[in-house]
């Protein structure tokens, strides 16, 4: 099969019908064979009513539902899991992006040999209230992934390799931040197309302005676990000894100026007076929990089960 279509939809009823004619349309043209994979992340509308009907009337498409929402990842996790087509395509439900865009995708991974294109929503229908921080959320992400030619991390269009969606696993709210995970597994033939985006006809935006302070979090876990992931001490233990070291240097400092004004008959306060006496105190206590916390970390790596897993590319 060439291409899958995978599909994470919340309560989009009424754009249902008009998406799946619109990708029937586009594959026919170019003659594609191909599925569609509804993933109906516990809509409560009629949203899986309707995909049974698309379904009855084309074997092509598929659906799975879910008991209760538990988010868009999660959803693509797990039409990522099923898709069988050579390429995989991710679009939104709400008719924002454009099946159009499909042949060219398909073309930019089978043809041009990339991992991964990730859509552009160049031009934006969407309020300003959005577009700004998306402006400075994909700098941010840009400069802590290293991939440095994506304008768009977050856009719902994407194509990928088949083998790529097999071997990243989307949790949480990490869908923001496929691309950096395709490129912690060690895909990294990333490229972007600039796409048509389209105001949304029906429904409603499923998030808030609450995406970008969860957005950042993410991205702070995705940088740690994948450069500290596998080795917490590196992190901890560093950051933990140079703090102790730190208030060490300093409380010696305080003593011994002490010590020194006593010898030599000079006016001299209590250590417990001056305020470098608590600051280093409370510097070698975190330097020593944050060290402690290394230890911990590095135990639970020991206990992690796939610490010896690794991702094979060839073998001979
Ligand atoms: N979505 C989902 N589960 C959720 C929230 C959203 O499957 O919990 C789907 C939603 O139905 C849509 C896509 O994710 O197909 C993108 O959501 P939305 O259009 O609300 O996001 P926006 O375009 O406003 O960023
Ligand atoms: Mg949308």
């Amino acid at each position: 099969m060439d291409i899958s279509v995978v599909i994470p939809l919340f309560n989009e009823e009424e754009s249902l019908p008009e998406l799946a004619a619109w990708i029937e349309r586009v594959m026919k043209e170019h003659d594609f064979s191909y599925e569609i994979i509804f993933v109906d992340d516990g809509s409560t509308d009629n949203s899986w009513k309707t995909i049974h009907e698309l379904s009855a009337a084309n074997p092509a498409i598929h659906g799975v539902s879910f008991r209760r929402n538990y988010g868009k990842s999660p959803a693509l996790n797990t039409g990522f899991a099923i898709a069988g087509g050579d390429v995989v395509i991710t679009m939104d439900a709400d008719l924002q992006d454009s099946p159009d865009e499909i042949p060219e995708l398909y073309r930019m991974i089978v043809r041009d040999g990339n991992d991964l294109v990730s859509g552009w929503k160049k031009k934006r229908y969407d309020p300003l209230s959005k577009t700004i921080p998306t402006k400075l959320f994909n700098a941010t992400a840009r400069k802590v992934s290293g991939i440095h030619n994506l304008h768009d991390f977050n856009c719902g269009l994407k194509a990928y390799r088949n083998e790529v969606v097999k071997h990243i696993e989307v949790y949480g709210d990490m869908h923001r931040y496929i691309p950096y995970l395709a490129k912690n597994a060690g895909f990294d033939r990333i490229a972007e197309k600039v796409v048509q985006h389209r105001a949304r006809k029906y429904g409603v935006t499923k998030f808030g302005l609450d995406r970008f302070v969860n957005g950042y979090l993410d991205l702070a876990t995705l940088w740690f676990t994948g450069r500290f992931g596998a080795k917490p001490m590196h992190f901890f233990g560093l950051l933990g000894s140079l703090m102790f070291v730190v208030g060490l240097i300093a409380v010696m400092a305080v003593g011994f100026g002490k010590l020194y004004n006593m010898y030599h008959g000079n006016p001299y306060t209590l250590v417990t007076d001056s305020p470098y006496f608590f600051l280093s105190l409370t510097m070698m206590i975190l330097g020593t929990m944050l060290f402690l916390t290394g230890f911990i970390g590095e135990l639970i790596v020991r206990n992690s089960p796939d610490r010896n897993h690794y991702e094979i590319k060839e073998k001979i």
